[in-house]
């Protein structure tokens, strides 16, 4: 018997069992492939993630396997410099190939006491009133307290559970790879410029090591479950450039598709969805994977309170209620980046018009903000602009404020040094410390980073560490 079981051991299901270990929840990830993914697909790490992983003493391990980039020029792949006033000390991008973060995450998991079961797909599942019976391929049957589906975009879990996942079909694949070319590097920067111009879902760049990068329509919806084959490439390309490079030696390649969905609930009683498995959209601004860590640290501590029995009744289901219209922001953000890197007269004519718009300082930020997703404001109810965001790591007295976070436990930030978290001493941390760089008496901190209460008063900081961390002990 387990406490929790994760579906799939990708950047949502490993990050999620590293949160649950934080709390010594019994994990077992179930991960279908025997063998890490084949694609070696550059993705980027934005902001918010950067700051997730500090905050879990990560980003010290991930930083020499990647290349950092200014935090500019994602939103629609419009060129701008980087914004002025970015609100973060780790204000970058870093590019990393998805299988290395998977790796880390998953060591960092398995480090902490995560087990998981690699060749294992879930097929099956039951709930009942005390846990959930999860069957394998093999037949093999196994229980546990709840049930997470972190198992991706075709998501048996959500499946299985019966949740409608409403939104757009792909109406557009294109296709992704690395290979070689058999013409020299003068005669394709002479063909792609002017391809550029007018098709945006296309490049062919030198990726070093003698292989380029290539980014091409498809042509028509295929199925995605079948890598594309050398000879779609090579058509592809002349559709759009009169020529196929003479390209040869693939060494991954992958199709993408444009559908846009969103699961209609995260949780159906024992059983829960995260990552893709609850949300997908076009690879636009380089978002989804961002955004399934971020729901996993969004999760985790409150599945492990749940687990361990302190959880306030409606915790868990803060879930959703917080992480769907996060999602829904998202999916809408990639419908109008999806859009102006349309083609059409129309989409052209209002790419112009917010390229002359992303001049002022403020639109810039606010549209990389929204990628970087720093911008997000949980509702916890009326209160400063700052309750409810996520607080920017800090300078204080011990050296910095994410290095107290790394054990994934609450943190009350007292200026006043009159606080206690008094009965909750066993979930949050008490700093008392005059702090600079805020500007508010006391905060009280989630472990996931995010501000929970304002204030400086015993009575109203007891009410608010009673909603958030349960009953006190004593
Ligand atoms: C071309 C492209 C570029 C992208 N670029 C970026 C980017 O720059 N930034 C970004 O944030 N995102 C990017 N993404 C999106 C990102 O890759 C995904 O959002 C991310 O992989 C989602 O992580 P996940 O863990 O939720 O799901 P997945 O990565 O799909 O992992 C799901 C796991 O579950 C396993 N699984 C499936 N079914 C079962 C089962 N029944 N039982 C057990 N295990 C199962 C799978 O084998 C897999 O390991 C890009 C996507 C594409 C296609």
């Amino acid at each position: 018997m387990f406490d929790v079981i994760i579906a799939g051991c990708g950047p949502t299901g490993a990050m999620l069992a590293a949160e649950l270990r934080l709390h010594d929840v019994r994990v077992l990830v179930l991960e279908k492939e025997t063998e890490p993914a084949s694609s070696v697909r550059i993705v980027s790490l934005h902001i918010r993630s950067l700051e997730l992983m500090a905050m879990r003493g990560l980003l010290e391990r991930l930083l020499p396997h990647g290349r950092r980039r200014p935090a500019a020029g994602f939103f629609a792949a419009i060129d701008k410099p980087v914004p002025e006033g970015l609100d973060s000390a780790y204000a970058y991008l870093l590019g990393i190939p998805q299988p290395v973060i998977v790796r880390l995450l998953e060591e960092h998991a398995i480090g902490l006491g995560a087990r998981v079961r690699h060749g294992c797909a879930v097929t099956g599942l039951e709930q009942d009133g005390e846990g959930v019976t999860v069957e394998l391929a093999g037949g093999e049957r196994l229980r546990s307290r709840y049930l997470v589906g972190c198992d991706g975009a075709r998501s048996t879990v959500r499946g299985l559970l019966g949740v409608g996942f409403p939104g757009e079909p792909s109406r557009a694949d294109t296709l992704m790879g690395e290979m070689e070319v058999g013409v020299p590097q003068e005669e394709i920067a002479a063909v792609t410029a002017g391809i550029r111009e007018t098709h945006r879902r296309f490049w062919l760049r030198p990726f070093g090591g003698g292989s380029y990068s290539v980014l091409v329509p498809a042509e028509g919806v295929g199925d995605r479950a079948e890598p594309p084959t050398l000879q779609e490439f090579r058509q592809a390309l002349r559709a759009v450039a009169g020529t196929d490079f003479g390209v040869h030696s693939p060494r991954w390649v992958s199709r993408f598709g444009d559908a846009t969905r969103l699961a209609e609930r995260y949780r159906a009683g024992r059983v829960l969805l995260a990552g893709d498995a609850a949300h997908i959209h076009p690879p636009i601004g380089g978002q989804g994977l961002n955004l399934g860590v971020q729901d996993a640290f969004n999760l985790g501590w409150k599945l492990a309170a749940q687990v361990r029995g302190w959880a306030p009744e409606t915790l868990l289901d803060t879930y959703e209620a917080e992480r769907h219209p996060v999602a829904e922001e998202v999916l809408d953000n990639t419908r109008a980046q999806t859009e102006l890197l349309s083609d059409e007269p129309g989409p052209r004519a209002v790419r112009r018009l917010l390229t002359e718009l992303m001049d002022f300082n403020e639109v810039n930020r606010h549209l990389i903000e929204k990628i970087a997703a720093i911008g997000v404001r949980y509702d916890f109810g009326e209160g400063p602009d700052l309750l409810g965001r996520r607080l920017r790591d800090i300078d204080v007295e011990q050296g910095r404020l994410y290095d107290l976070l790394h054990r994934g436990r609450g943190l009350l930030l007292d200026r006043t040094g009159r606080l206690t978290a008094g009965g909750w001493s066993d979930r949050v941390d008490h700093l008392a410390d005059p702090i600079a760089a805020l500007d508010v008496p006391c905060v009280l901190l989630r472990p996931d980073g995010h501000v929970a209460w304002i204030g400086d008063d015993q009575r109203d900081l007891d009410a608010h560490l009673a909603r958030w961390f349960g009953e006190p002990v004593g």
